[in-house]
């Protein structure tokens, strides 16, 4: 498994009952950008807190999987922006306290370890690997992060006290959602379908540049009415023209389908919005999106021809080599 894709599995997999992964990643990237290769408690301390001082000025909103109660590190941020902690002993704290849980499990995930670790610990520091150096100097640095804050700012809504993907109300196959759900579907979909897609376009599986990067909806728009995320794929400019309003080969929608099983199985935070608008079961949601597709065939019958077909591989097969 490439660095790249171990790091991607790292950040989208997992159970993430707060964001302290998140936050950890994106120090870590940072650091190992700067070539800072062996980091003490207190550098990291340090780097951890003004992540979320910087985050939680952006907006309050929740960091742990616990309504009402909040983590260690908004309590410190919290005292730091009310002038009640110095920030000497707020980095104090969080040395001693912060990475208690993040720092020993950030390469720990449902299956296991992945490959091998991008930092090891000692008592009192941590000790950068070559890959990590590597892939934040890559080209791919700017985009992880991008993808970083995209996770973070899904688990954050996944963590609001009044998040739920209630109904309010149906129409035959067309489920009407609360507004939140439509503003994290249109603002968050394109890093959250970059990650899976490694920078790759769903259609052709050559690469992507963040700037020619289309939201397409694999059945059209047209047909679906909706911008709902588990129709929704990344393509080239020309790829999506080619498409046009076609109706794309099956192969691309069994694609989507073993795409958003994969968003289920790794428990991203649009997992139960994928549940409930497509089904409880694996079954049912590949009778429910194949039901759809065939529909919207008969509803347009102009096929899209493709010279050459190019699926993009099942990263969860690639996972269950690991194991
Ligand atoms: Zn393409």
């Amino acid at each position: 498994m490439q660095p790249i894709d171990q790091w991607r599995a790292l950040i989208l997999y997992g159970r993430n009952v707060a964001t302290y992964k998140i936050a950890l990643g994106k120090v870590l990237l940072d650091l190992a950008r700067r070539e800072h290769t062996t980091i003490n408690m207190p550098e990291l301390a340090e780097a951890f807190l003004d992540t979320y001082i910087e985050r939680l000025a952006q907006a309050a909103r929740p960091q742990l999987n616990v309504s009402g109660r909040k983590t260690l590190m908004e309590r410190v941020v919290g005292g730091v922006s009310a002038n009640v902690l110095q920030r000497n002993r707020a980095i104090e704290i969080v040395a001693r306290d912060g990475f208690n849980d993040v720092v020993p499990r950030f390469h720990t995930l449902p299956v296991g370890q992945l490959g091998s670790p991008f930092y090891h610990q000692e008592t009192y520091r941590l000790i950068l690997d070559d890959s990590l150096i590597a892939l934040a100097k890559s080209s791919h640095c700017a985009e992880l992060d991008s993808e970083l804050d995209s996770r973070w700012s899904l688990l954050e809504t996944a963590f609001e006290p009044n998040y739920s993907p209630a109904l309010l109300g149906t129409d035959g196959e067309q489920i009407i959602y609360a507004s939140a759900f439509q503003r994290l579907a249109v603002t968050s979909a394109r890093p959250v379908l970059w990650g899976y897609q490694n920078g790759r376009c769903f259609y052709c599986g050559e690469l992507l540049e963040t700037d020619n990067a289309h939201v397409d909806h694999l059945i059209p728009r047209a047909y679906i009415q909706h911008d709902e995320i588990w129709n929704l794929v990344l393509a080239h400019q020309s790829c999506n023209l080619r498409k046009s309003d076609n109706i794309p080969p099956q192969e691309y929608l069994d694609a989507l389908y073993r795409r958003n099983e994969y968003y289920i199985a790794s428990n991203h935070p649009i997992k139960d919005h994928l549940v409930v608008a497509t089904g409880r079961t694996a079954k049912a949601r590949a009778t429910y999106v194949r039901n759809v597709y065939d529909a919207a065939s008969l509803a347009i019958p102009r096929k899209w021809l493709v010279a050459k077909l190019s699926v993009l591989p099942d990263p969860l097969s690639t996972l269950s080599l690991i194991e």
